[in-house]
């Protein structure tokens, strides 16, 4: 038995989590669209955490496929751009899955647009019964509305699910003070309010977010998704993480 899978119960800090991933993340180093063998890398690190007793679903974004703006700056109609969008993520939620089943964890798609030849259609206490029964729920197509972004999407199925924790995959390990590739001598915060992200601007995610997560007392953790092991480190409080909350 590995290390992941002696965990109790107890041990966990977080229990029930909803992991928000970039759309970009599933790229790895391709630059554009799905790079199966990240997905895969991912799929096993969610795995190893739902195996030691974890409760985990999932939003996934769509900007390595599209992004609402984008279309826009290129003289779409914005709500059109942003249904491309939300369409991107389904794409992405099929890919998650695909790499979750193929390393035998159950899961389900459901979708904040409803396309029943594709996913189940976002049902509040469907998703808890699947989560219940050690199913993992990537919820798709973000809020199902325009002028949104996944973030948001992902604060309120949190919200909904009644998760512990927004977790919040990056590139590092944490919130910075500023862009720590571009300036190495910027500092990690351990900890941070909802109102110091707010009032700082410091762009952890916008501010619907945010907001919708501090008004339902969620708190966001922020850490590494790249580095192995960086998920269940985070779920059983070891992990390098900023923790952003009430106090
Ligand atoms: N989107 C939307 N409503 C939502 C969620 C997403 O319209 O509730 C659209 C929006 O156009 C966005 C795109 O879907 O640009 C992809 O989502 P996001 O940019 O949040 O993806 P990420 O940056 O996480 O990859």
């Amino acid at each position: 038995m590995n290390e992941t899978t002696e965990t109790s119960r107890s041990d966990f800090r977080y229990k029930r989590v909803l992991l928000k991933i970039s759309g970009e993340a599933l790229m790895g180093d391709t630059g554009f669209g799905i790079d199966m063998a990240t997905c895969d890398r991912f799929a096993r690190g969610i795995a190893a955490s739902v195996k030691a007793g974890a409760e985990i679903c999932l939003v996934i974004g769509g900007g390595n496929i599209f992004r609402g703006l984008a279309g826009a700056a290129q003289g779409m109609e914005r709500a059109q751009a942003d249904h491309m969008g939300m369409l991107a993520t389904v794409m992405n939620a099929l890919a998650m899955q695909s790499a979750l089943e193929a390393i035998g964890v159950p899961t389900r798609v459901q979708s904040a647009i409803p396309m029943h030849t594709v996913c189940e259609p976002f049902i509040r206490r469907k998703a808890i019964r699947h989560m219940e029964k050690g199913r993992i729920v990537i919820f798709a197509a973000g809020t199902g509305n325009p002028y949104f972004t996944t973030d948001t999407g992902a604060a309120l199925r949190a919200a909904e699910m009644g998760c512990d924790a927004m977790l919040k995959g990056t590139q590092v390990d944490g919130v910075y003070s500023a862009d720590p590739k571009k300036e190495p001598d910027a500092d990690r915060y351990d900890e941070l309010t909802y109102q110091d992200v707010l009032a700082r601007d410091l762009r952890v995610m916008d501010a619907s977010a945010v907001s919708l997560l501090r008004d339902s007392n969620i708190p966001i953790v922020v850490f590494n998704l790249h580095e192995e092991g960086s998920l269940h480190n985070v779920l059983t409080g070891q992990g390098v993480c900023t923790v952003i909350s009430n106090t």
